[in-house]
């Protein structure tokens, strides 16, 4: 069993916080879904387009390139190419993003649990925006399989799990009826299966730190579930995303469907309850960002709390100094560097500011109030607009 990953957010921020100061930064993203890449001979089709589009957008720059850069952007991307086509490790991976800045000497190699679309992003920054659907799934539920003889606990993460603890036992083999009335007899088996449960339950409170975010599910046989719930500590119940039935002997892999649907619902909920925020926010004429101009500014100032993005994004521009981002071309407003167009457009500039500055983006079906971004703010950055 895949040990289960570490979590994705740490890393994304300090991708999005990276800068090349001596070469650049190449971001290439594979999509690995089965459906659509079925075959090894598929995945290397896909490659080799990508690190075309690469190697395309390498040659354009070239003019602001000096020799050793552009010979370092060469030979990341024939090295790319090579390690994608040949080493790459597909299982479980629903996408694949590779990060390289060789004269920087950074290389990341990222399996994602969920697909991303093909693209290539070179430039002094690294394209962040692609994880966003990635980033969002990356959180911990705890899985536990309760009954009187069962009591397993899974960690899962990321698409992948491992077995926290395992109290599954033989409470009646410990038990010989003997010389004990059936009355007695069964009464000890009740107190046996309450003392189990509240082993279990114990188990689940010390899985789950208050506070963390770590989700719960709960798979037990309906009769058993109120005096299971019972026995949960606070921040477990509070931390419980569902329940669900179970087979007697049921591994995590057949309740994996479950645990992923009540997931997405969760996620669904708080993306309203972040849109819901925003719409009063915005009512009241509070820390609400309405147009991609304000994000863009409030991204680069630090002070994007949640960015809200539908995948429109207009074409936007940053500064190769300080990566300020900007709506149109021209000086940068800090250092008067000539500003260069990031492949990314807007959403990719407002979701790396955002995130490398401690800030949370949420991608959401379609925000028809705006022209596909809405922030809430850490503090008022101007009087709205
Ligand atoms: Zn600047």
């Amino acid at each position: 069993m895949a040990q289960v990953a570490t979590p994705l957010g740490p890393l994304v921020r300090s991708l999005a916080g990276f800068r090349a100061e001596r070469g650049l930064g190449i971001s290439l993203f594979l999509n690995l879904d089965p459906t659509v890449v079925p075959t090894t001979k598929d995945v290397g089709s896909h490659v080799r387009s990508v690190v075309d589009d690469a190697r395309r957008r390498v040659l354009e720059l070239a003019p602001h390139l000096d020799h050793e850069q552009a010979l370092g952007a060469r030979n990341d991307l024939d090295a790319g190419e090579a390690f994608l086509e040949e080493e790459l490790d597909r299982s479980g991976a629903r996408g694949y993003a590779l990060y390289v800045a060789g004269l920087d000497g950074v290389r990341y190699e990222l399996p994602l649990p969920t697909a991303a679309d093909d693209a290539a992003h070179v430039g002094r920054a690294f394209a962040v925006a692609p994880l966003l659907g990635a980033l969002e799934r990356d959180r911990e539920v705890v899985v536990a399989a309760v009954g009187r003889e069962r009591g397993t606990l899974w960690r899962t993460r990321g698409g992948s799990t491992e077995v926290l603890d395992d109290r599954t036992e033989e409470i009646h083999g410990r038990h010989d009826q003997g010389g004990w009335s059936q009355a007695r007899f069964q009464r000890r088996i009740e107190h046996d299966a309450l003392a189990h449960f509240r082993d279990v339950a114990d188990l689940l409170a010390h899985a789950v730190e208050p506070g963390s975010g770590t989700f719960v599910v709960v798979a037990c046989v309906e009769e058993q579930r109120s005096t299971f719930e019972e026995l949960l500590a606070p921040h477990v119940r509070e931390a419980l995303l569902g329940w669900t039935a179970v087979e007697a002997h049921a591994g995590h892999e057949a309740l994996e469907p479950e645990v992923d649907r009540l997931l997405s619902a969760r996620l669904e909920d708080e993306r309203e309850a972040l849109l819901d925020r925003w719409r009063e926010e915005r009512a009241s004429g509070g820390k609400a960002i309405v147009s991609w101009r304000d994000a863009l500014e409030a991204a680069a100032d630090a002070a994007v709390e949640v960015a809200l993005v539908d995948g429109r994004s207009p074409k936007a521009w940053a500064c190769p100094a300080c990566g300020r981002g900007s709506i149109e071309p021209g000086g940068c407003p800090l250092d008067g560097t000539s500003l260069v167009e990031d492949s990314g457009g807007a959403l990719e500039l407002v979701a790396r500011g955002a995130l490398a500055n401690a800030g949370r983006v949420r991608r959401i079906a379609r925000l028809d109030e705006t022209q596909g971004v809405a922030a809430l703010l850490r503090y008022p950055v101007r009087a709205a607009r």
